[in-house]
């Protein structure tokens, strides 16, 4: 067999199993060899624009140079050591830098590995923080439709759909309650104040302001305020999943930063590192980590990860961090969000579009189809093939394609891909 080479690809499709991908029917996988600033390069030198910053992570570009020496000179000094017992600079230094940024009422930083673990924690610590008080709650409210993660906690607080329909079963019980995008803010109040009439209620998980996974589905402030409002009233704990919306994503530095009444947990995750390396972070209010403390060993918070505040993944964190207190990374968020406004009037009303909506960096298209508007979605397919043959990567959410791009994309870049969007909607047959 010495004289059979095989290629990237085909060594991939023998040996590894990809995500999200329905391996008999996929596509063979783009092999990428190089990432530049908003744009990768594959085996053939194709160039192309990541218009969703690889899964929403990336910030400041790929391959940042300031990003690889910071953590080039972490690995070098101290890769990784246990985080029971033992503390590090990288660590303590990034819970410090965070904490300055978070909402004020926000006072300890517990370490995970990922979004979803982010979230499990934030579920965990609202759980036993009534466990500890001697209140024990057994309900959490979640919104319809919304997506917190892969493991079975965040599967039971996501929506209940065709990703997790195998496990349904297995899901802990959860009370979903309306979406308030326009229109549906008063029956999501009424359902938040129905659910919060039971004795039961631990905590309020939401997305702030919009949720990601469920097709980048958009909601007012104002309504979250109130909602959150509602909560504190009954002294249910609110959690925010600021996975995808933390690092400007949205325009502020966090998207709660945009409400009045703030949540007493947050999640933190993807951007968190610039993109760069695997870290999860969530975020407390004192009176929940008071509860904790205690004579009673039972108190403890049992819960952590092998690579828990992993310093390499602190180290990105904080060189990302060094880089969002350069006056450039707003200057750009700014600008891309004042360019989505442009395109978004320039191509409202479009025959091939339910909706055109915007918030910060993030443009989304709801196309026009005939089928429901869902994941699964057979245009899904049509779309990313049509932006890819453009060198542009643009994963739709079943009929809705959306723009999240890392924050250095260039002027060029973003009205390249403004110019498909356009070509891509005209080119969808009148009915
Ligand atoms: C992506 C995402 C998660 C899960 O994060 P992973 O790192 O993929 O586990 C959780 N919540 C929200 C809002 C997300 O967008």
């Amino acid at each position: 067999m010495g004289f059979l080479i095989m290629t990237l690809k085909e060594r991939d499709q023998q040996a590894v199993w990809h995500p999200f991908t329905q391996l008999k029917a996929a596509r063979i996988p783009i092999a990428i060899v190089r990432g530049d600033g908003a744009c990768f390069y594959d085996d053939q030198g194709t160039r192309y624009i990541d218009g969703i910053a690889s899964w929403w992570v990336n910030v400041h570009g790929h391959a940042h140079p300031y990003l690889a020496k910071k953590v080039s000179d972490q690995l070098q000094t101290l890769e990784h050591a246990i985080f029971s017992g033992f503390t590090h600079e990288p660590a303590v230094q990034l819970a410090e830098r965070l904490l300055k940024r978070l909402p004020e009422n926000q006072s300890k930083i517990f370490y995970s590995d990922n979004g979803s673990t982010s979230v499990e924690v934030a579920m965990k610590m609202a759980f036993q923080y009534w466990s500890n008080i001697n209140r024990p709650k057994t309900k959490i409210i979640a919104l319809e439709n919304a997506y917190h993660g892969d493991t079975f906690g965040c599967m039971s607080v996501g929506a209940r759909n065709a990703f997790n329909l195998p496990f349904s079963k297995l899901l802990f019980d959860v009370i979903h309650i309306p979406v308030p995008v326009k229109g549906k803010e008063q029956e999501c109040l009424r359902d938040l104040k129905k659910a919060l009439m039971l004795d039961d209620i631990a905590a309020f998980i939401f997305e702030p302001l919009i949720q990601g996974a469920g097709g980048m589905v958009m909601y007012s402030s104002e309504v979250l305020n109130e909602l959150i409002g509602l909560c504190r009233e009954k002294e249910v704990i609110t959690i925010a999943d600021e996975v995808m919306t933390g690092f400007g994503r949205t325009g502020t530095f966090f998207a709660s930063d945009q409400l009045l009444n703030k949540p007493d947990i947050l999640c933190l995750s993807k951007g968190l590192t610039g993109g760069v390396m695997p870290l999860g972070a969530t975020s407390c209010a004192q009176f929940i980590y008071d509860a904790f403390l205690s004579d009673d060993k039972m108190k403890t918070f049992f819960h952590g990860h092998s690579y828990t505040a992993n310093p390499t993944a602190c180290s990105a964190a904080l060189a990302s961090m060094d880089l969002f207190d350069l006056p450039e990374v707003f200057e750009n968020i700014a600008r891309i969000e004042m360019k989505h406004a442009v395109f978004l009037q320039k191509i409202k009303g479009h025959r091939s579009l339910v909706e055109v909506r915007q918030l910060g960096t993030i443009i989304a298209f709801e196309i026009n189809t005939k089928e429901q508007t869902s994941y699964l979605n057979s245009l899904a397919e049509q779309i990313s093939d049509f932006f890819i043959s453009k060198g542009i990567i643009l994963r739709p959410l079943g009929n809705i394609v959306y723009i999240l791009p890392p924050y250095c994309i260039m002027n060029d870049d973003l009205d390249y891909i403004y110019e498909c969007v356009e070509l891509f909607l005209d080119g969808i047959p009148k009915k």
